[in-house]
């Protein structure tokens, strides 16, 4: 690990200070993927601004319309939260499939979203709700803010504050997971809201999360797990590696799309 300085910060303002300041500075939430990336050389921050003493960045509101969840709400807390399994279950139920009992009990939906690991579950929640990521400069909707591999729409120094989901009729994440890390092999959120249905796949594509037109085609006309089936992703635009070659990804993304739909269809949303 390179030498840094380190640094707690007791507001937004004081973290968005920091930053600024120091060049080289960044963030530190969970630390679950931050501190193993020290660990191995592969960045070398001048500073760590920690988030996790702010008071106001964790908590659940659930509004009539809306859900928002603090930045360093840990995946522990979002999966215990009995108010979320009532109002958007799709939230616990895939922070309680995060990794291990430790991830879940350090990482946060903040730096999970700022990650954007390609195999990471969170996106593809943020992205199927059309969920707005708020900064504490401005806010974002999902379509516009994963860009890529490890790549978001955040300006350097730019925190995520919270997350705003929409409330809908129904929704649903399905995972296959990889066996060794628990990230995603390939996961699909499927979210039923009024009149729209929107598909987000991670773990897969080559550009990270994305939405597959071919099957919210599909599920709009007709909104089963057998249509989930026959619409098929193509494989040019998938991730082959030593897990899953692209059209063994394909085909996953089919049979998880027809579980999330069933969920859907079970009341299970
Ligand atoms: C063994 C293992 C298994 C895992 N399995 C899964 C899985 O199955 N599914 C899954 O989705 N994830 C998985 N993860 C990732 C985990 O969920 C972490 O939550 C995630 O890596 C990062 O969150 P963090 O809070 O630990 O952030 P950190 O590691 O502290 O930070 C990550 C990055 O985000 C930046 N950052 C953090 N917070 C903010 C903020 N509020 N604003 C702006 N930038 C910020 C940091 O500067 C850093 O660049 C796994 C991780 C491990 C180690």
């Amino acid at each position: 690990m390179y030498r840094f300085d380190y640094h707690r910060a007791g507001s937004v303002a004081q973290a968005a200070a920091l930053l600024a300041e120091r060049g080289e500075a960044v963030p530190l939430a969970g630390g679950m993927t931050l501190i193993p990336t020290l660990k191995h050389r592969l960045a070398a921050p001048s500073d760590l601004v920690d988030l996790g003493f702010i008071e106001g960045l964790s908590g659940i509101a659930i509004g009539s319309e809306t859900v928002t969840i603090g930045a360093m709400t840990r995946h522990a807390d979002v999966a215990a939260s009995a108010e979320l399994a009532r109002v958007l279950p799709i939230l616990p139920r895939l922070a309680g499939h995060i990794g291990d009992r430790q991830v879940r009990s350090r990482g946060t939906i903040g730096g999970s979203l700022a990650n954007n690991d390609p195999a990471a579950c969170y996106p593809a929640a943020a992205l199927a709700l059309g969920a707005t990521i708020v900064t504490d400069r401005r806010e974002i909707a999902a379509d516009d803010y994963f860009q890529g591999l490890f790549a978001t729409a955040l300006e350097p120094g730019e925190l995520i504050v919270a997350i705003r989901f929409p409330r809908v009729d129904a929704a649903a994440y399905a995972k296959f997971a990889n066996p060794a890390s628990r990230y995603a092999m390939v996961g699909v959120a499927v979210a039923r809201g009024a009149g729209t249905i929107r598909v987000a796949v991670t773990g897969a594509g080559s550009g990270g999360v994305f939405r597959p037109d071919v099957l919210e085609a599909a599920l709009a006309v007709d909104f089963s797990p057998e249509a989930a089936l026959r619409a098929r992703v193509d494989a040019d635009d998938l991730m082959s590696d030593i897990h899953a070659q692209a059209d063994y990804r394909a085909h996953l993304i089919s049979v998880m799309a027809s579980r999330a739909v069933a969920d859907c269809l079970g009341g299970a949303a």
